[in-house]
């Protein structure tokens, strides 16, 4: 009985002293948890279609952000110093690779330890056929949803890596929003799908558009492959201009980040109408009519269904 009473004592006193210890160091950890949770992973996007994205697989985990402004030009961008102090803030880094960033390896060599996730890696590539990038990949597989999927998945890996506490959150935002990626490529085939046989040839300004042409088996024609400084010459002008009168293209396009002077000098050439702008390498802002990578997708197609039906 007096061991018993004894242990009770000890058991006590432990306990009593634990308590203390708790009391001791319960405001401190309780600050440490809520910093954490109120801590946004802060991800660092080079454009505004990747930040939608991983703005909709991190939630409110995560602060996106884009390097790029809605309405910029992403081939050729020059990075600023505020760019660099952005980029300072960065946890993580997102870009599209496949030659499009060429400009982000001063941003990058000043943020050594941030990772970068390049979210096209997997994707079925599509290889420009001319011009001066002949044989690289085309950059812009975001334009197919399919090729999509790939890139939320690359973002869902990343943000698990970073945060392997949320797993479960990304996991669960990955799924629905893939969902909905799904959703939006079967509502694209479905109208893209009833454009008539011969009202198929999709003329741009920049070839930006070989990932959606071909999930949707569209025809694609365009001034230039690449946007960059050898956009628009006379030679390219002339070859498009001679593409639109042989197969009667009834409208041609240019991109939302593009002068469309070059097409309008089309337009004058062969009676074709401008079929009105495309969103391909950004969104629009926010009041704008592509907003967010899903909206893109359908007013892009949505654009190119009225222009080539109503010519
Ligand atoms: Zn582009």
């Amino acid at each position: 009985m007096k061991n018993y009473l004894s242990l009770l004592l000890v058991v006590f006193i432990l306990g009593a002293l634990a308590y203390i210890g708790v009391q001791n160091r319960l405001p401190q950890e309780a600050a440490v948890i809520s910093a954490t949770q109120n801590d946004k992973i802060v991800a660092l996007s080079t454009f505004t279609i990747i930040a939608d994205m991983v703005g909709e697989v991190g939630g409110d985990k995560v602060e996106s952000i884009s390097l790029t402004k809605p309405g910029a030009e992403i081939h050729g961008y020059q990075p600023t110093p505020d760019d660099l102090v952005q980029a300072s803030k960065a946890d993580i880094m997102f870009e599209n690779g496949m030659n499009l960033e060429v400009w982000t390896e001063k941003l990058r060599a000043s943020i050594p330890d941030v990772p970068v996730t390049r979210v096209s890696e997997g994707v079925t590539v599509q290889y420009i056929a001319e011009d001066a990038y002949a044989g690289k990949p085309n950059p812009h597989a975001w334009m197919s949803p399919e090729q999509g999927l790939i890139y939320v998945e690359n973002i869902r890996k990343a943000l698990v890596a970073q945060a392997p506490q949320h797993e479960a959150y990304f996991n669960a935002r990955a799924e629905a929003y893939a969902n909905e990626i799904r959703s939006v490529d079967e509502q694209l085939e479905d109208a893209l799908g009833k454009l008539p046989e011969n009202n198929r040839v999709l003329v741009t300004c920049e070839g930006a558009f070989t990932y959606l042409a071909t999930d949707y088996g569209l025809t694609e024609e365009y001034l230039w492959a690449i946007n960059s400084e050898s956009q628009g010459s006379p030679q390219q002008v002339a070859k498009i201009i001679e593409v639109v009168k042989e197969k009667q293209i009834p409208a041609v396009f240019c991109e939302s980040t593009v002068e469309p002077r070059i097409q309008q000098e089309v337009v004058a050439a062969t009676g074709a109408r401008l079929g009105g702008t495309l969103f391909v390498d950004s969104l629009s802002d926010e009041a704008g009519p592509a907003s967010t990578y899903l909206e893109l997708l359908k007013h892009t197609a949505n654009t190119i269904i009225t222009g080539l039906i109503q010519s």
